[in-house]
């Protein structure tokens, strides 16, 4: 892959990396954030993807840019990155609400009805985000490092009483504030199907107040908030630094709490590291409870492993759920989306889930968390091993004691690095991409028939990535 290079094959690969999204995500979600998305060539492993506003960019980014990286690189080996950039022209200004009205949402963007819930307000409702079913407080795997947010959830969704006000849940991307947030708002349709529950993100929020803000029609959006008997605003670090909805939906909150009615947040950060808020707001954000979703533990990992693969209804290997919650630890999305493609490829190709399964198959996602390994590190630490000179990495010599250290540092590259063929074999003297793939083949072929020789291998990888 070229520098630059779009080609068709660029374009077929993006059109089939979208139906898949679609798949996945559903149709609304897609032609809301996927749609919309323009691919705008290769770059250096990269994929360059275009959208229309900032605020695209920042929820592609935190909400598809993973799926996309890992789908693409399924089409394509050699992709490793998406890069999201805004193209258009003078396209996010917030401090002009005018403009960006007229950028977007984009076109189908809507605040969906919720079907589902029954007798309720209908303006309230209809503000309301469609609830994911699997979203429930059932379907929450509890151990220590979410106990506390678990607990302070199922209280705000269990008393009739305003227990605590706000309250605010805050961890990094992909520990289960959403899901902690549909499980609330389930729990209370089911136990008061009265009370008026709106949830919504906290982007849904802006598009609504600067669309009433065009229509010149910003009473009636303010009753439709005031008229929650619960409000629930998802990722609400995107409100951070956008002044005349920060100012809005400051009001919005004061006027709920004064009648006592609940509000419930999340954000990526606590309130007192939400640095673009105001400080009037930010003390407002803490004056209820809050609570934070730790980083998961091993523990928990195996907890979730287990819940997921009997809802699959698949048999996974205890050795594979190990290895997949020692290996895939930073985001409990991505260690879904690990056992949904193993029961996926047992489902359409047959077999069993094994290890072997799982390292061909989810490549990609074991790569992504070993990024920081470079090429001279893997050289230094693999001629320090087999006791060669740094310099025989890159030399012509071929004598037996130094070439095969050389092939199993070409072979680490390709294993831990997101370096193509080509920049491989420049790192090695100047050689050919067919030395590489030669020299990957080669070490794959001793490690299946050397046990010792696998050993050794192995020991390197891991000394390379911790
Ligand atoms: P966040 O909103 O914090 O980025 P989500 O709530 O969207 O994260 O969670 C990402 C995925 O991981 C969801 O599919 C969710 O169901 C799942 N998940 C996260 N934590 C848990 C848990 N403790 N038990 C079961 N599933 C979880
Ligand atoms: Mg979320």
């Amino acid at each position: 892959m070229k520098r630059g290079e779009v080609g068709s094959s660029g374009h077929a690969e993006w059109h089939r990396v979208k139906l898949r999204l679609k798949h996945e995500f559903g149709e609304s979600a897609y032609k809301s954030w996927v749609n919309p998305i323009e691919f705008g060539g290769f770059n250096d492993g990269a994929v360059n993807l275009k959208v229309s506003t900032r605020f695209m960019r920042d929820w592609v980014l935190t909400h598809y840019a993973d799926r996309i990286r890992a789908l693409w690189s399924g089409e394509n080996a050699d992709v490793r990155r998406v890069l999201v950039d805004v193209d258009a022209p003078g396209a996010t200004k917030l401090a002009d609400p005018e403009a960006q009205a007229s950028q977007t949402p984009p076109p189908t963007h809507r605040l969906v009805a919720n079907t589902t819930a029954s007798g309720g307000d209908v303006l309230a409702d209809s503000l309301s985000a469609p609830l994911d079913a699997r979203y429930t407080f059932d379907n929450f795997v509890v151990g220590k490092p979410n106990e506390f947010a678990y607990a302070a959830a199922q209280r705000v969704a269990d008393s009739d009483d305003v227990s605590f006000n706000p309250l605010f849940l805050y961890g990094g991307v992909g520990l289960g504030k959403t899901h902690l947030m549909h499980a609330i708002a389930w729990q209370i349709r089911l136990r008061s199907p009265q009370r008026r529950v709106v949830y919504l993100s906290a982007e849904n929020f802006m598009y609504s107040f600067v669309r009433a803000l065009r229509n010149h029609d910003t009473v009636s959006f303010k009753e439709q908030f005031r008229s929650a008997d619960v409000l629930m605003i998802d990722d609400v670090q995107f409100i951070s630094g956008k002044d005349s909805t920060q100012e809005e939906f400051f009001h919005t909150f004061n006027a709920l709490v004064d009648q006592g009615r609940q509000i419930v947040l999340s954000a990526d950060k606590s309130p007192s590291d939400l640095e673009e808020i105001g400080d009037r707001l930010r003390s407002r954000l803490s004056s209820g409870l809050v609570a934070d979703l730790h980083p998961t533990t091993f523990e928990l990992r195996l907890g979730i492993l287990d819940a997921k693969a009997e809802q699959l209804g698949v048999m996974v290997p205890q050795k594979v759920k190990e290895f997949l919650a020692h290996r895939i630890t930073s985001n409990v999305r991505e260690l879904e989306g690990a056992l949904t493609r193993l029961s996926a490829n047992v489902q359409l190709v047959g077999g069993e889930i094994s290890l072997e399964l799982a390292h061909t198959l989810l490549h990609d996602l074991l790569r992504a968390h070993d990024r920081r390994v470079t090429m001279d590190e893997i050289q230094k630490r693999v001629a320090e091993h087999f006791q060669i000179r740094l310099s025989d990495m890159s030399s012509a010599r071929r004598s037996r004691t130094v070439a095969r250290p050389r092939q199993i540092a070409m072979y680490l590259s390709k294993q831990l690095t997101s370096r193509s063929l080509p920049e491989i074999g420049r790192a090695f003297g100047g050689r050919d991409h067919t030395t590489v793939i030669h020299a990957v083949r080669k070490v794959e072929e001793l490690m299946a028939g050397d046990v010792a020789f696998a050993e050794d291998v192995d020991l390197l990888t891991r000394m390379l990535e911790s």
